[in-house]
Formats: structure tokens, sequence, C-alpha cells
């Protein structure tokens, strides 16, 4: 059983996201530098996304959600604890 807690945030490790090669991570790239763009964020290691905006992320690869979760997870972008943010979709 998942301990009980508020809905955790979906944290982007922005320093990871710089390493992944473009095939992978260029699409996922052009969007957070497109939000910290549009709050004026440009120093953070780590970038919160809303969750509509891992919907629309999950549209563009193509994947649901859940799919697209467990490959940010992999690829050490979100922590293991963003399974519990989309559970809640
Ligand atoms: P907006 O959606 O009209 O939001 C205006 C302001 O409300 C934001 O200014 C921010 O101060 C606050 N705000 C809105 N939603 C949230 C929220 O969930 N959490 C927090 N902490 N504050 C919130 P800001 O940050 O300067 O953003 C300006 C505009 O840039 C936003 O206007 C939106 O159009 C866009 N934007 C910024 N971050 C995101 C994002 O993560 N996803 C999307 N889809 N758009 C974003
Ligand atoms: P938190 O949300 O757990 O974030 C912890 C730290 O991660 C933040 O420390 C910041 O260094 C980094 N961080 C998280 N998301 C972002 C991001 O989108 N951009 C950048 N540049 N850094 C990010 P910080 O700034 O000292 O904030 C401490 C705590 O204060 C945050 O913990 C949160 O609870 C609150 N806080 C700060 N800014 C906001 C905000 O815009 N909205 C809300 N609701 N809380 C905020
Ligand atoms: P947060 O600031 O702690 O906000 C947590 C949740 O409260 C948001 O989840 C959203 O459901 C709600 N919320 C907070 N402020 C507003 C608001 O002004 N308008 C509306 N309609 N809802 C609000 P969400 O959307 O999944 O966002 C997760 C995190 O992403 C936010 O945590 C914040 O750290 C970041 N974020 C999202 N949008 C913005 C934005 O426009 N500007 C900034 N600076 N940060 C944002």
């Amino acid at each position: 059983p998942t301990p009980l807690g508020p809905t955790p945030k979906l944290v982007i490790d922005l320093e990871r996201l710089a390493q992944l090669p473009k095939e992978k991570a260029g699409a996922l790239a052009r969007y957070a530098a497109t939000i910290q763009s549009q709050r004026g964020d440009y120093n953070g290691k780590v970038l919160s996304i809303r969750q509509e905006d891992l919907r629309s992320l999950a549209v563009i690869y193509d994947k649901s959600p859940n799919e697209l979760t467990e490959e940010l997870i992999n690829w050490g972008v979100l922590d293991a604890e963003a399974r519990r943010a989309v559970e809640s979709f």
C-alpha cells in the first residue's frame, strides 16, 4: 500500500534532461524551455510542471500518460514519486 499524502508534484530534472540524446528528449526539452521562458524561470535545476502538461506531452510522444511517466522515470528525468501524480488522472 502507498502511504497517503498530498499528490506529489511532477518535477523535471533539467540537468538530467540536458544529458539525454535529442532523438529521445528533444520534444520534452523544447516544452520545458517554453515553460521556463513563459515564467521567466531560467536558473532552476528542476522545473515543476502542471499535470495538464504531462497529458499534452503524452499526446506529443504518442503514449498514455502512464507509459510516458514510466519512460521519464527510466530516463531519470522524473522521480518514482511521479507515479502517484499520474494515478489521479
Ligand atoms: P496563466 O496560466 O494565466 O497564469 C498566470 C499566473 O498565475 C502565473 O504567472 C502564476 O503566477 C500563476 N499560476 C497559474 N497557475 C499556477 C499554478 O498551478 N501554480 C503556481 N505556482 N502559480 C500558478 P507565470 O508563472 O508568470 O506564468 C505566466 C503564463 O505562462 C501563464 O499564465 C501560462 O500561460 C504560462 N505558463 C507558465 N507556466 C506554465 C506551465 O507549467 N504550463 C503551462 N501550460 N503554461 C504555463
Ligand atoms: P518545493 O515545491 O518542494 O520545491 C523545492 C525546491 O525545488 C524549490 O525551493 C526550488 O529550489 C526547486 N523548484 C521546484 N520547482 C521549481 C521550478 O519550477 N523552478 C525552479 N527554478 N525551481 C523549482 P524554493 O524555491 O526555495 O521553494 C521552497 C518551497 O516553497 C517549495 O517547495 C514550495 O513549497 C514553496 N514554493 C516556492 N515557490 C512556489 C510557488 O510558486 N508556488 C507554490 N505553491 N509554492 C511555492
Ligand atoms: P503549486 O503551485 O503548488 O500548485 C499545485 C496545484 O494547485 C496546481 O497543480 C493547480 O492544480 C493548483 N493551482 C495553484 N495555483 C493555481 C492557479 O493560479 N490557478 C489554478 N487554476 N490552479 C492553481 P498543477 O497545475 O498540476 O501544477 C503543479 C505545479 O507546477 C505547481 O504547484 C507549480 O509549482 C507549477 N506551476 C504550474 N503552473 C505554473 C505557472 O503558471 N507558473 C508557475 N510559476 N508555476 C506553475
